[in-house]
């Protein structure tokens, strides 16, 4: 069930697949109060001072470098914004924590990294899972960047399946400390940390347990060469090795056995965050393609004038809006949720917990979405500089090589593409999200007779709409007859799985920025919002495209003869314009307004 806040209603995480969301309740980047858009305007202040200028030494593996700036970050308040007060954190909301992760991590990814694992998976689980004791003796230092805090998950052996470790944590004869003894392999910020957060399995238990162990080489710790990567040449990646390091029990995290809880949930914050650390490197790069283009003569005309670079700018400039608009309206979904929990009598640590963990499925969406939408724009940014775009003397190539990593960490895509929909399907069993009726409606609606009637499609963007609510019936028509016909068995079945997450990916992307139009619209008036409408119209054209073949691809797959048929029928209808929008002049349209504004204006 929908609660409310402010007399606002919240959906719970996955219900915009079945119910509707007013335009009205999506939080967009325009309604940035005052704080909000001072804290933007000092980050990227930060970053053309400190990071921008420097991008050669960033390329350089120039380690150093990330550590100075990320101390500087701290010293601005930058790794604190999430942390509270008592803490000596600016206790900001979500979305202003995701608006500094935004803003940070757009001219190197070694920057974005380094600030993601120390801001989120470095130091979430302190607080987020923390006593009283280890929050106040680790988190104010983590908080101002006096010290840094790395992650230590994954294992030689234990990537994708991480609850596999073999890193062992024993307890001392006298109960009063553990013993660990492993290898950790791909960690983040470890050749600058002083804490890590580190999974070890005592005996045989089921699941690994979290600790926190100080960074002491004199305590059997041992780093490691950094790896030779293909991106994010300065963030400091390194194996590090545990051997008889003896931590104090106080230093468990929650209960023995409930690490890999702790990972889950700080996985899903880092994913949100991600897609956040995803969007201004999308703006940069439109910014710098659209210069060059506007200055790039060819056959006596500046390339942005052909009609094939004016596709590309659109193209960027379309999915970069589409993921601004889905990570804030998570974003608030996530902060709303924490003040309802907060009001209900929970304490931050539980109302954040429960806040984000309440919108997973959103997570794992942002995370594929916006991560592949910034690999398609740095490609599309080599593309516009041509043989210059192959160069690293050049912005691009260094762009493309960092967007590469976030489709492999915090859980590769694959596995958030299956995330997305498993969780979805668990949420359904426990009643917490009504699919089993709106997918009854859905069937019951495929063996009526369809309406004739034209709707009135007049008013703006309601076609738009429409349509997304047909694309909705064919998500609940392809995975409730999937989840029908194969029962718990569907996990097997995972190119089904992938097929049914990119339907409901391109739901939410699709829906997200025609609400955030659509409220602009009312607002600002339809005359200001001419591109954006363009883009919200162009974003959705591709995700009926996707969807339809996506749903096809699952319906001939798993379903035979009359019922087949009947569904590809469904599906016809489902995906059908009245109105086909003319995409050559949407992407003029939108092209022509970044060539003009000469950046991303947006
Ligand atoms: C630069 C960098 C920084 C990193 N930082 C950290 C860090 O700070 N802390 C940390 O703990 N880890 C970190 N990692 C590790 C990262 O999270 C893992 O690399 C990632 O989770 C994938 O694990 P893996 O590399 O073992 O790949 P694998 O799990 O071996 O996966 C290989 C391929 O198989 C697929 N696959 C695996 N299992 C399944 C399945 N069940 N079904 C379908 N497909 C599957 C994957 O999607 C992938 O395509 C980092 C990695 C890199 C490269």
């Amino acid at each position: 069930m929908a609660e409310t806040a402010d007399k606002k209603e919240i959906l719970r995480g996955g219900q915009f697949l079945v119910k509707e969301t007013a335009c009205e309740d999506v939080f967009t980047p325009e309604d940035f109060n005052e704080e909000q858009k001072m804290m933007k305007e000092t980050v990227k202040e930060f970053v053309d001072r400190e990071i921008v200028p420097n991008k050669e030494r960033f390329e350089h593996k120039d380690y150093a470098l990330t550590e100075e700036v990320m101390r500087k970050a701290g010293e601005l308040g930058l790794l604190g914004i999430a942390v509270p007060d008592e803490y000596d954190g600016l206790g900001m909301g979500f979305v202003s924590t995701m608006l500094v992760c935004d803003y940070i991590s757009g001219a190197t990814g070694s920057i974005a990294t380094a600030f993601g694992a120390h801001t989120g998976i470095g130091t979430m689980p302190i607080t987020l899972y923390g006593t009283e004791e280890q929050k106040k003796k680790y988190v104010p230092k983590l908080a101002t960047g006096e010290w840094f805090g790395a992650y230590c998950l994954t294992e030689p052996g234990a990537g994708s399946d991480a609850n596999s470790g073999k890193t062992k944590a024993e307890l001392s004869a006298d109960g009063k400390s553990y013993k660990i003894n492993g290898q950790k392999m791909w960690i983040s910020n470890a050749g600058f940390c002083n804490l890590f957060i580190v999974f070890a399995r005592i005996e045989d238990d089921k699941n690994i347990t979290g600790f926190i162990v100080e960074n002491d080489s004199s305590n059997g710790i041992s780093l490691g060469e950094e790896e030779k990567k293909l991106g994010i040449h300065s963030s400091s990646t390194r194996q590090v090795f545990f051997n008889d390091t003896v931590v104090p029990v106080e230093n468990m995290l929650a209960g023995r056995g409930e690490g890999f809880k702790i990972a889950m949930n700080a996985l899903n914050v880092g994913r949100i965050k991600l897609a956040a650390a995803c969007l201004d490197a999308q703006r940069r790069i439109i910014d710098m393609g659209v210069k060059y283009a506007n200055e790039r003569v060819q056959f006596k005309t500046p390339i942005a004038q052909f009609g094939a670079i004016k596709y590309k700018l659109a193209e960027m400039a379309t999915n970069a809006y589409v993921c601004e608009s889905a990570s804030y309206r998570a974003a608030k979904n996530i902060e709303d949720r924490i003040a309802i929990r907060m009001a209900d009598g929970n304490s931050h640590q539980e109302a954040e917990l429960k806040g984000v963990e309440e919108y997973a499925i959103e997570c794992s969406i942002l995370k594929v979405a916006a991560s592949e939408d910034m690999q398609n724009c740095a490609d599309e940014g080599i593309q516009i500089y041509g043989g210059m775009g192959f160069s690293a003397d050049a912005p691009m190539e260094a762009a493309w090589r960092d967007a590469r990593i976030s489709r492999i960490y915090e859980g590769t895509n694959e596995i958030n593409r299956m995330l997305a929909v498993g969780m979805l399907v668990k949420k359904a069993m426990k009643g917490h999200v009504d699919l089993l009726n709106p997918a009854m409606a859905v069937a019951d609606e495929l063996t009526g007779i369809p309406s004739f009637d034209t709707p009135d499609y007049s008013e703006v963007l309601s076609e738009e709409k429409a349509m997304i609510a047909k694309l909705k019936k064919v998500f609940l028509m392809v995975a409730g007859s999937a989840i029908q016909k194969y029962g718990p068995e569907l996990e097997e079945h995972q190119q089904l799985l992938m097929a049914a997450s990119d339907i409901l990916i391109e739901i939410y992307m699709a829906e997200s920025a025609i609400l955030r139009t659509e409220k602009n619209v009312k607002r600002f008036g339809e005359d200001t919002q001419k591109e954006q409408i363009a883009m919200a119209q162009l974003y959705l054209y591709h995700a009926v495209d996707i969807i339809n073949q996506k749903a096809k691809e699952g319906i001939v797959s798993f379903a035979e003869g009359d019922e087949q048929r009947m569904m590809l029928m469904g599906l016809k209808r489902f995906t059908k314009y009245q109105n086909q929008p003319n995409v050559v002049a949407l992407r003029n349209t939108i092209a022509e307004k970044v060539t003009e504004e000469n950046t991303y204006p947006f």
